[in-house]
């Protein structure tokens, strides 16, 4: 089993090992002397591991209960916590109780907000189960719902005390999604680790999809240790994804993934660094390759005007200016503070 610790305030470990699932219980008592567990998952991955994971807790001694919520990002209000809270407080959970986040974004993002405010705060456990969630947001303690104003713009940081990655639960994801997962998994090679990003190009990344994820978390854990509250190298994350973000809008958030999104971003802010004469020749060439080898599109026809536009909008745009992230080569990256004015030229 492979094991990377992230130490934050109150330190915790990611496990990594196929057929982890079946050990959950066990794994979540090793962290939590709670009597209660409560399974918080979607209608689609419920219906697959919801059974093997209340299987394990109660061989571990918990109570358990199982809320489903419907799978899918219009799931992702504050209604459904509402629900999940009120469900926590009908099966009785005390302070010293625990809930397991079992699923992907959607799930974990929600999930941990209710932990983090029912009774102001209990522990809880992550079981991501897509590649994206897996290797993004089981690091960072970020939590969220969506609001008609926008995503995410309701949340709190609250980190788990366990997370369990059990990689084959990747096999029954439709492609797409393992996909979607890989562009972020491509981000990390751009921004941090060039070993990693010709291992992506020289082999394939479902066979040694444990060694990738302990490598994606770890840098995650890097990074996000040496700036817990994205002031500054946490924005380095964000590569690809300021245009990514343009580009999701400009399709409410339904055309494009958001690893598709990411995908396009990644190229055509290489590109543009090429232009300007601050990113070596050829990588963003690189970073298409591996893309398409990923079956992830890689361009896009709006234009430079529609996406500086969509920017402007966004929330991480303060001050009349962006931080984009710029990569001087394949492994290593830097922040470009570039004025809104300037920035249609910028990625035309
Ligand atoms: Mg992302």
């Amino acid at each position: 089993m492979k094991t990377v610790r992230v130490d934050t305030n109150t330190p915790y470990d990611i496990l990594i090992e196929r057929g982890l699932l079946d050990r959950s219980g066990e794994l979540v008592r090793s962290v939590s002397a709670a009597k209660k567990a409560c399974v918080i998952t979607d209608s689609n991955v419920g219906a697959i591991y919801a059974e093997r994971v209340l299987t394990s807790l109660k061989e571990a001694d918990f109570e358990t209960e199982l809320f489903t919520f419907p799978a899918g990002e219009s799931s992702k209000r504050l209604d459904t916590v509402a629900a999940m809270l009120s469900y926590m407080a009908d099966f009785h959970m005390s302070r010293g109780d625990i809930v397991v986040a079992l699923g992907g974004g959607v799930t974990g993002d929600m999930a941990g907000f209710a932990a983090a405010t029912y009774m102001r705060g209990i522990k809880f456990v992550q079981i991501p189960t897509s590649l994206l969630a897996q290797v993004d947001s089981s690091v960072g303690g970020k939590t969220a719902v969506d609001i008609p104003q926008g995503k995410n713009l309701v949340g709190a940081f609250h980190q788990p005390c366990l997370v369990i990655i059990d990689p084959d639960t990747l096999s029954t994801l439709p492609e797409r999604f393992v996909h979607d997962g890989m562009a972020e998994v491509i981000k990390y090679g751009c921004i941090k680790d060039e070993r990693l990003f010709e291992t992506l190009e020289n082999e394939n990344a479902l066979d040694i999809i444990e060694d990738i994820i302990e490598i994606c978390v770890s840098i995650k854990r890097d990074v996000v240790n040496r700036d817990e509250k994205e002031s500054g190298e946490r924005m380095l994350l964000n590569f690809g994804h300021t245009l990514g973000h343009s580009l999701e809008k400009l399709y409410n958030f339904e055309g494009l993934s958001h690893g598709e999104a990411v995908a396009i971003g990644m190229v055509k802010i290489a590109a543009s660094g090429e232009n300007a004469g601050l990113t070596e020749a050829g990588t963003a060439d690189r970073i298409e390759r591996l893309c398409k080898k990923n079956m992830l599109p890689t361009s896009d026809e709006a234009s430079a005007a529609t996406l500086a536009e969509l920017c402007q909008s966004d929330k991480k745009a303060g001050g009349g200016s962006v931080n984009l992230v710029l990569l001087d080569k394949i492994g290593s990256s830097f922040i470009r503070k570039t004025p809104l004015s300037e920035l249609e030229a910028f990625i035309r």
